[in-house]
């Protein structure tokens, strides 16, 4: 029996979860985060970087789980990992049982691994993605409290990538208005330099428990952001949530911040990846590790629209089972398929009549999730 590594579980459990996500493994060595990260989807009400905890290892990964996410919603490099090395452990595990493993991290720490890193790259089993929202320290020092310096991070991934290990950038979330267009290319070209593969995006998504806090910290930084009014025209401080769950703005607040980065990144030579938006997919990811990747919502609508006519489940089951979901999560798929939500802000409808439900693609995006959700919501009132 390998090394037991700590808390692993499928994240893939919500239509939020696949709209933004292509792995299904996640594990965490950590409860909370000492970065504290003003805009982390996993704060919650309470002072998530105060209480760092180490999780007792529970569970053997599951080899149908596939791939390893580490760092989704705790990072793996935070100052406690000096001392405890559980990240450190893992990745031990890892190399020990040949689990692929994604990393990502805003740490500077992951320099001390770089042996164990440099042996899962060898075998083709790894990915380190640095996260890097703004090269303005300014704005960093204010949105990611005590997280290394973007330059730093930046310097950890040279060193990285210069021992052969991959290296990839996300940039996450991208704030509408936060940076200039010129910041955010720059930014793009500099990432993109450094990996020479791939920059992912993924906009702002708001979360119930963190929303009213967040903004303020915006309206404290609004001397430093290059446009607050983008900021405040893209999200409502009172934003109307059906759920708990992230929402994000549409496409078109997003773009003067996004598409720029864009820009700057296929200027650098590297591949820009949004999960976010329909016409920027994982789908081109196929080498490496990102032969276990999932489709996201986005990639599944892409696939649709390659699709003469009416595209009904057996059809699509039969290309989604190509990557191997798993029952549940097939489940999953099959019940949004069925309440015609799996493909709400793609550029894919329903066929609309009575009998099973069908799906063709469109030319345009009518509605986007938030403004869906939203918008069921006062239809119900
Ligand atoms: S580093 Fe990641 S997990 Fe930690 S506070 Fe920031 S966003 Fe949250």
């Amino acid at each position: 029996m390998g090394t037991e590594i700590p808390r692993v579980f499928d994240f893939q459990t919500s239509i939020e979860t696949l709209r933004a996500h292509h792995w299904r493994a996640f594990a965490d060595a950590y409860s909370g985060c000492a970065f504290n990260c003003q805009y982390c989807l996993y704060k919650g009400p309470d002072d998530y970087g105060r209480h760092v905890r180490t999780i007792d290892a529970t569970a053997i990964a599951d080899a149908d789980l596939g791939i390893l996410d580490i760092g989704t919603s705790t990072d793996p490099y935070q100052p406690i990992e000096a001392t405890e090395k559980r990240t450190r452990t893992v990745l031990e595990a890892a190399l020990e049982q040949r689990i692929p493993v994604f990393l990502l991290t805003r740490g500077t720490m992951v320099e001390r691994d770089v042996d164990i890193l440099s042996d899962l790259a060898r075998e083709g089993l790894v990915e380190v993605c640095f996260s890097v929202i703004t090269l303005n320290e300014a704005l960093a020092s204010r949105l990611e409290v005590r997280a290394p310096r973007p330059a730093d991070r930046l310097r950890t991934a040279e060193h990285l990538a210069g021992q052969s290990i991959p290296v990839s950038f996300h940039v996450a979330p991208v704030i509408p208005g936060l940076n200039s267009p010129a910041d955010m290319d720059e930014l793009g070209f500099e990432l993109a330099g450094i990996s020479g593969r791939h920059v992912f995006a993924a906009v702002l998504g708001a979360q119930r428990a963190f929303w009213g806090s967040f903004y303020g910290v915006m309206d404290d930084a609004a001397a430093d952001c290059h446009s607050i009014d983008e900021f405040r025209a893209a999200y409502g401080r009172d934003l109307d949530f059906e759920r708990s769950a992230a929402v994000t703005c549409g496409l078109g607040p997003a773009s003067p911040t996004l598409m720029p980065l864009r820009e700057g990144v296929t200027r650098g030579g590297a591949l820009f990846v949004s999960e976010n938006f329909p016409h920027l997919t994982t789908g081109a990811l196929e080498g490496g590790i990102y032969r276990w990747k999932l489709p996201t919502v986005y990639d599944m609508a892409a696939w649709v629209s390659t699709r003469p006519g009416t595209v009904y489940w057996n059809e699509f089951d039969h290309w989604y089972q190509e990557f191997r979901p798993g029952p549940e999560l097939t489940t999953l798929v099959k019940s949004l398929w069925d309440s015609r939500e799996l493909f709400v802000g793609a550029a894919v409808k329903s066929d609309g009549s009575d009998g099973p439900v069908g799906y063709r693609t469109t030319s345009v995006v009518t509605e986007s999730a938030r403004t869906t959700l939203v918008a069921r919501r006062a239809a119900r009132r």
